[in-house]
């Protein structure tokens, strides 16, 4: 689904996430466009995703196991002919122990809600708030409703995180629970994350099913910390200067070869990058991008 146009510069939340991460990447994934390979993890997050999108779309009484069943068929064929899944290059064991890990994150969703009692009010919709010069804007996964009103939520095929450690996804649901207010005039009560991922019984339910209220307080920080974040991108763009930060999350870093905090050339990540994806292409019998 694309996002609609807008007339303001406009920031997502996974932008102001990968900014506050690191500038750098920033600059490889959102100003250059370097195109990037997907990985195994990524691509099952949103085969997951999907499923959950066709089961909780049905009315709540038609959310049966069979229907689950279908649903993840119905994925899969989807995802058979995409390109991100086709460029992952699984053998035919690989490719078998994909589809399982993945129905072991649906198995674990089953363990944590009942589909037929879960009160979805959205799925996969578009909000949008301005915040003075530019937007915030993006696609809230999951919009549910309990006794107490709204809450944000998504799931994440990780395996769970304890909510001290869970700081980023509370601050990326946050910003949807802004624009809700702005949007729907409701403020959410709640931001909450569901971690379907880390194997089969290891996990209660309260360990996968992790909880942040939304107050004045998180709502101001996500504003402050929106317009603090557009700034230092207008002005690193007309500078030319992307700070790195080097962590161990630069061993999963797509743009790593090309980072001068590990010795690489940033000016030749776009050509390199698109020599790179086209190869996999190739290998993948896809049309090489433009
Ligand atoms: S390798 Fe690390 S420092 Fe370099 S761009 Fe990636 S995340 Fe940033």
């Amino acid at each position: 689904m694309a996002a609609p146009k807008s007339k303001l510069p406009r920031l997502s939340p996974s932008r102001i996430n990968t900014f506050l991460g690191c500038a750098m990447k920033y600059r490889f994934q959102y100003v250059e466009s370097v195109p990037g390979l997907p990985s195994e993890a990524m691509v099952r997050g949103s085969f997951v995703h999907r499923v959950l999108e066709l089961l909780l779309g049905r009315e709540p009484d038609q959310r049966t196991i069979d229907a689950s069943r279908e649903d993840f068929d119905a994925a899969k064929r989807e995802f058979l002919v995409r390109d991100d899944f086709r460029l992952l290059m699984l053998d035919s064991g690989d490719e078998a122990a994909f589809w399982d890990s993945s129905r072991e994150c649906l198995r674990a969703y089953y363990r944590i809600e009942r589909p037929t009692e879960a009160n979805i009010v959205e799925l996969e919709k578009w909000v949008t708030t301005p915040l003075g010069d530019f937007e915030i804007g993006g696609f809230i996964d999951r919009l549910e409703r309990d006794t107490r009103g709204l809450i944000v939520s998504d799931y994440k095929t990780s395996r769970p995180k304890p909510a001290h450690f869970s700081t980023d996804n509370f601050r990326q649901l946050t910003y949807y629970a802004l624009m809700c207010e702005t949007q729907l005039k409701e403020t959410p009560h709640s931001v909450r994350v569901y971690y379907l991922g880390g194997g089969k019984d290891e996990f209660a339910r309260d360990a996968r099913v992790v909880s942040q209220a939304v107050t004045p307080t998180t709502l101001g920080e996500v504003r402050d910390t929106a317009r603090r974040v557009f700034a230092s991108i207008a002005s690193a763009e007309s500078s030319g200067e992307f700070s790195t930060n080097v962590t161990k999350l630069c061993e999963w870093c797509d743009f790593k070869e090309w980072c001068p905090a590990h010795g690489g050339d940033a000016n030749r990540a776009r050509e390199e990058g698109t020599t790179r994806v086209n190869l996999r292409r190739r290998e993948a019998g896809l049309p090489i991008a433009s």
